[in-house]
């Protein structure tokens, strides 16, 4: 069984899948405490569902694409067994994960999205770096920038670990401390080969923007 916070149905807002109809599963509790953390309801709050209820649940939306977010997905082993089925069953299946929890034996069809977290997330020393071995060609890695010193430790880590070369790199802006066009001048500054990456659901939904 998984304890699952939600599913739903909406736009994906990330990734190079961004823009896609998608059915997201966000699962329950998260080892960490990132500061600008948006999903704090998904800490303890959920169900338990079995991998084929959350399947059957899945097939009412009527799209390949699923998310699995969290929380921390990888927190609950069982999650492995219901990508690898999803997989099976021909779902183009995303995995968004903190990145401080083993990726070895996720399903090789998954796309991951490795969250690497900056020093002002307040959990800079999370991830393992043994994800650095585990990562695939299709391996996405995200940094949440909070700062100018998370710019810079960013590039730094990127270049140290060959990841602007082997892999997509995204650059998101803290979406209430930092403005997207901060990143981008920044990113053009720097001659950075990182993608910026808006998160495109926090433009469409918010009550600001609602209707842009
Ligand atoms: S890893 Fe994600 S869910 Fe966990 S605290 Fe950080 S932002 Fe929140």
């Amino acid at each position: 069984m998984i304890k699952i916070n939600e599913i739903f149905y909406s736009i994906q807002g990330e990734t190079s899948y961004s823009g896609l109809a998608t059915v997201f599963v966000r699962t329950t509790g998260c080892p960490l405490r990132c500061i600008y953390c948006d999903t704090k309801y998904s800490y303890v709050e959920g169900e338990l569902m079995s991998a084929n209820e959350i399947i059957s649940k899945i097939a009412t939306y009527h799209t390949k694409f699923v998310c699995i977010t969290g929380g921390e997905p990888l927190a609950q082993k069982e999650v492995l067994f219901l990508m690898s089925e999803l997989c099976q069953l021909g779902y183009l299946v995303s995995l968004e994960t903190s990145g401080a929890k083993s990726i070895e034996k996720v399903s090789d069809g998954v796309k991951v999205i490795l969250d690497v977290k900056t020093p002002d997330s307040g959990e800079g020393q999370s991830f393992l770096m043994d994800n650095l071995k585990w990562a695939k060609p299709s391996t996405e890695f995200k940094f949440v920038i909070c700062s100018q010193k998370d710019f810079e430790w960013s590039e730094g880590f990127c270049r140290q670990y060959d990841l602007f070369k082997k892999y997509s790199v995204l650059y998101s802006p803290s979406y209430e401390q930092l403005s997207s066009r901060w990143l981008a001048e920044k990113i053009l500054e720097k001659k950075s080969s990182a993608r910026l990456q808006l998160q495109l659901q926090k433009y469409i939904w918010s009550p600001d923007t609602r209707g842009v």
